[in-house]
């Protein structure tokens, strides 16, 4: 098995290239093109198997080819072609019915309501190691991608974070307790989230953060609206309660 058959771009070929990768880990074989299809996914999947790359290439992917469904909602309101959008809200919002090859090389320039570029993926993360961890996997995989991401976490000062925040940023990576200390001061919009990714969710659910989880979830778009995906180590009946709560038809991968 190859990188070049899961149908990732040239720019992100470029980057695992560089990165020394032969060939795709089984939970990136498994995850990556079930991902770039726009589907739901549950994955048990333990540290050191290549998960990062797992969900970051493909969101990376996505984010950088589609149109936002702001925008794209937009532009049919623009054309008239009511019917385009609401077909695409139906579908989760993943449909590349809106998807040009001109929006393909622009994906920056966006702005939500508030005028501003709007945070289209959340990845929430226990810890703050795993949080800056999972940035700087998104930094190295789309260096040749023109997307921007941030991570916020406790334990350091907020506002060099806002003044990220306020610059905008396409994917947003955080720890639970300080995401919410940003959206109480209205510091953070998620209203335009597309993508949804619990990393290491069974973590966080023992370190004790399912009603921040839950506060976050209620900033976000409906579930259906969204493409979620949870990585866990492991599938306790909590994780469980939180994965029916969270995914739809989910594909289920195991590396
Ligand atoms: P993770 O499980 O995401 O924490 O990744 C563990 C380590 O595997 C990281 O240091 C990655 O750089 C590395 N890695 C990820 N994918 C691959 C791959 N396909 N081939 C070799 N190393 C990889």
């Amino acid at each position: 098995m190859s990188f070049d058959t899961l149908g990732l771009s040239a720019e992100l070929l470029r980057a695992v290239r560089e990165q020394g990768y032969t060939q795709p880990t089984p939970i990136q074989t498994k995850a990556i093109p079930t991902i770039l299809s726009g589907g739901d996914v549950m994955a048990a999947a333990q540290t050191g198997t290549g998960k990062t790359a797992g969900f970051t290439l493909p969101l990376l992917q996505r984010l950088s080819t589609q149109t936002s469904r702001r925008s794209a909602e937009q532009s049919s309101v623009q054309t008239g072609n009511q019917a385009g959008g609401q077909a695409d809200r139906q579908t989760g919002g993943h449909s590349s019915a809106q998807t040009s090859g001109q929006s393909a090389r622009q994906p920056n320039g966006r702005a939500s309501a508030s005028g501003r570029r709007p945070i289209r993926a959340l990845v929430l993360t226990p810890t703050r190691e795993l949080a800056a961890q999972v940035q700087e996997s998104i930094q190295t995989y789309g260096q040749y991608l023109p997307l921007r991401s941030a991570v916020i976490f406790g334990g350091v000062k907020i506002n060099p974070q806002i003044d990220q925040l306020r610059r905008g940023v396409d994917i947003l990576v955080a720890t639970p307790g300080r995401l919410l200390d940003h959206a109480g001061q209205g510091t953070v919009d998620l209203s335009q989230v597309e993508t949804l990714i619990l990393d290491e969710a069974d973590r966080m659910l023992d370190m004790g953060f399912i009603n921040d989880i839950k506060k976050v979830l209620a900033l976000l778009p409906p579930n259906h609206a969204r493409q979620n995906l949870l990585f866990s180590a492991t599938f306790s009946d909590d994780i469980k309660r939180l994965a029916e709560r969270l995914l739809n038809n989910p594909e289920l991968i195991e590396a």
